[in-house]
Formats: C-alpha cells, structure tokens, sequence
C-alpha cells in the first residue's frame, strides 16, 4: 500500500467479490486487468463501473499501469455506452474516501450517459430490475463488438 494512504484494501469488499467470481454481475468488457459492469442502482439508463484487476482502494494507492488500463477501458466502453444508449454526452466520476463520497472500497469510475436537459439520478437512489440491467448490458456488450 502506498504511503499516500492509510486505510488498508479490504478484499471482502463487493466488487473484490465480484472479480472473484462470488457474487454477479451484468459484465459488458473484461481484459487482462479491468472489468466492466452495470451498476445495480443506476444514476441514469446505461450507467456503468469500470474497475482495475489488481486490488486497490481508491485513486490514490492504485498503480499507474492499472489507472492507465482502467483509463483505456473507461474510453472503450464510455464510446459503446454513449452509442448503445444514442446519448448526447456521458458523465464520468470517480469517488475517494467517505468524504469524497465512495462508498465501495475498490476503484472504480463510473461512466453515466447523459441527455440534454435529463438531470443526473441521485446517487444511490433504488435498485434497477435485473431485466433491465441485463437488457442494457446487451446493448453495451453489442457497440463494443460494432466498435
Ligand atoms: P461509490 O463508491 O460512491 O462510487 O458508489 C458505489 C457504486 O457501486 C454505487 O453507484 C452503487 O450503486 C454501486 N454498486 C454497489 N453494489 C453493487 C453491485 N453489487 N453491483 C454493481 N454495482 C454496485
């Protein structure tokens, strides 16, 4: 762990359980060091994680080759997300720390497609029906193959 943070990675977090394999996901892209899924309480249709491999906390004790894999997938898939859901433009985040507003303890960027005058959902706001994240993470997996 980097000497820039202290909190230590803990790898009984969810998405750590996801990458496990222990628990699902509607997965859109994987390589060799990122993984890309829906995120189960969208902010708005198409809403989208895109996490590193390689275990760590936030931005600030991530390695540099896993923040540029993860940036390579977020252009990737932020360019399927924007042309699945025929989007005007997409908002993509990332949080660190309780009061940075994270509340899963494993890197990841969120990728949000955005319509002109619709209004971001609020974070956390209720739970998506599976259909229709499973419908979605379709769509996504269909532009990256067009791609
Ligand atoms: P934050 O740490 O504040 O950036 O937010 C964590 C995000 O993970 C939220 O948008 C949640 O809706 C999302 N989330 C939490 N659990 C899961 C899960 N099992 N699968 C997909 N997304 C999740």
């Amino acid at each position: 762990m980097s000497s820039v943070q202290e909190t230590a990675y803990d790898p009984q977090n969810i998405f750590a359980r996801i990458l496990r394999g222990e628990i699902p996901a509607h997965t859109v892209y994987e390589d060799d060091h990122t993984l890309a899924f829906m995120d189960v309480m969208p902010q708005g249709e198409g809403h989208t994680l895109v996490i590193p491999k390689a275990p760590a906390r936030g931005l600030l004790d991530a390695e540099p080759a896993s923040l540029a894999a993860v940036a390579a997938t977020v252009q990737r898939v932020a360019r399927a997300v924007k042309a699945a859901f025929a989007a005007d433009g997409l908002t993509v985040f990332q949080y660190n720390e309780p009061a940075g507003g994270q509340t899963v303890f494993h890197l990841h960027v969120h990728i949000v497609p955005r319509f002109d005058g619709v209004p971001l959902k609020r974070h956390e706001g209720g739970m998506a029906d599976p259909e229709v994240l499973k419908d979605h993470a379709a769509r996504i997996r269909a532009a990256l193959g067009a791609n």
